[in-house]
């Protein structure tokens, strides 16, 4: 009687047509719901707590990612890296880098399996790793507890290079303005590292913005000199709209169904080739997420891209 697993189309969206000197990758975001949160802080009220245990969830989680097999994985609320993620995933042929929070709210739940950070993963045989660095947040100038991992990989394919940074801001409501300061901070360090005197570097920045698309931060991406849009706008008819929601969760507090993943592209250095359709509000069923066929409250966002000659 449960519910089937979702079937997500992934739907070709450049129009011109238009591939560029081979190159074509995928990346995967998706905040997969860290372990001692799930069970011991988060209270989803329809999900049984059968469906949240880690023997259950970890093989959701590892299906999804191998259905996808992205080059480029983009992970927030891992609290699983060094005795699942990292292991499986190398033997795998990825490479990862993992950035704890400092105070994991994971901490203060008993049993817990040390804290919640961003992970970055790459497919060892699409892209070589130039450099990785983990970054902490500041707010005017004040160090926060939220992180990115920012990763330079040089396309094996092409020799091109790509810099990547998975993050996962600050939160909850009322804290819009330190979300913006966040976002502003990150955009800042990257253009220090992707900016070069003969072309930039294309960038990638995949996160769980904990943003709506009316929100400061959102506007200030899309807005920086990086020329940054957003990948999943092109799913949509007008290729202007977000998706209607990015995660779907019920808690005592009510029902939240809102947008607040992104993948961020260099638009003159890549192009969206195509993107995994979000699944329905009907596949998703009547107790949202996480349930037991899917893992997490956050929806994962899978894209392919090629680089612009
Ligand atoms: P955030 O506010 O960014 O949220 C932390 C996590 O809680 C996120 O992963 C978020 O998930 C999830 N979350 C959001 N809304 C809810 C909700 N309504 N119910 C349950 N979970 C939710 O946390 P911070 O990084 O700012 O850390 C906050 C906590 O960390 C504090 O409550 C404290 O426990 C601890 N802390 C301890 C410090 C210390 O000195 N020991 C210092 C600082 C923090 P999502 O992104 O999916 O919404
Ligand atoms: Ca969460």
């Amino acid at each position: 009687d449960r519910p089937p697993r979702f079937h997500r189309k992934l739907v070709h969206v450049n129009e011109d047509g238009n591939s560029s000197s081979g190159g074509h990758f995928r990346v995967m975001q998706w905040n997969i719901l860290a372990q001692a949160l799930g069970e011991g802080m988060d209270s989803f009220v329809h999900c049984p707590l059968e469906a949240l245990s880690w023997s259950q969830r970890k093989y959701l989680i590892l299906e999804e990612i191998l259905t996808h097999r992205p080059h480029v994985l983009c992970l927030q609320e891992v609290d699983h890296f060094f005795d699942t993620f990292q292991p499986v995933l190398s033997s795998l042929g990825y490479h990862g880098h993992f950035c704890p929070k400092p105070w994991s709210p994971c901490l203060d739940v008993e049993g817990n399996n040390g804290p919640d950070g961003c992970a970055l993963f790459y497919d060892q045989a699409e892209f070589e790793l130039l450099d990785s660095v983990n970054i902490r947040l500041s707010a005017m100038r004040i160090p926060t507890n939220q992180v990115a991992v920012v990763t330079m990989l040089r396309s094996r394919s092409n020799g091109r290079c790509l810099c990547v940074a998975a993050t996962h801001l600050k939160a909850r409501a009322g804290w819009e303005r330190l979300r913006t300061a966040q976002g502003c901070d990150l955009l800042r360090q990257l253009q220090g590292l992707v900016k070069r005197p003969e072309r930039d570097v294309p960038l990638l920045v995949c996160g769980d913005f904990n943003a709506v698309p009316s929100e400061e931060v959102y506007r200030r991406f899309r807005t920086s000199p990086l020329c940054l849009d957003s990948a999943y706008k092109k799913l949509s008819t007008d290729g202007a709209t977000e998706p209607a929601y990015t995660t779907w969760k019920v808690r005592p507090s009510g029902e939240c169904c809102s947008t607040l993943d992104y993948i961020w592209y260099g638009s003159d250095s890549l192009r969206v080739e195509a993107a995994l359709q979000m699944p329905t509000e009907e596949q998703i069923g009547p107790n949202r997420l996480p349930s037991f066929n899917y893992p997490s409250d956050h929806l994962s966002l899978v894209c392919d891209f090629s680089f612009r000659d």
